[in-house]
């Protein structure tokens, strides 16, 4: 079967698209974790961060530009916003496919659980 995000990218299965460009889509965490709760995601299948090359480095930039500008759309820029990456189980990563959680609209405490 399809890798999940991958069927999200591509339109197979429904998900709250907050935004979209040539290389990223963005859509709300299914079950989230904060009032704001939004996975960034690249087009292509790319399953950790561990896989990540030195030809992603603009991808991994723009990642950052988005969360910045989802961060301030939804109100939570100026009050403090939170970007994760978790990088295998031991971390907490439960699919397969590249994915930065963009957190927010609460207090975040530190360090996480
Ligand atoms: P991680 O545990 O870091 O791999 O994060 C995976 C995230 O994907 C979790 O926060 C899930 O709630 C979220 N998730 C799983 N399935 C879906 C889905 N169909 N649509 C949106 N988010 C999902």
């Amino acid at each position: 079967m399809a890798c999940l995000f991958c069927q999200i990218v591509e339109k197979q299965i429904p998900a709250g698209i907050v935004h979209e460009d040539d290389r990223l889509v963005a859509f709300e965490d299914v079950s989230p974790q904060a009032p704001v709760h939004i996975l960034i995601v690249p087009r292509k299948h790319i399953a950790t961060g561990l896989d990540l090359t030195g030809d992603d480095r603009e991808l991994v930039g723009e990642i950052f530009l988005v969360a910045a500008k989802l961060a301030r759309e939804r109100g939570i820029a100026s009050e403090g916003y939170r970007v994760v990456l978790n990088t295998n189980a031991g971390a907490g990563q439960s699919v397969y496919h590249l994915h930065y959680h963009l957190l927010g609209g609460r207090i975040m405490r530190w360090p996480p659980g």
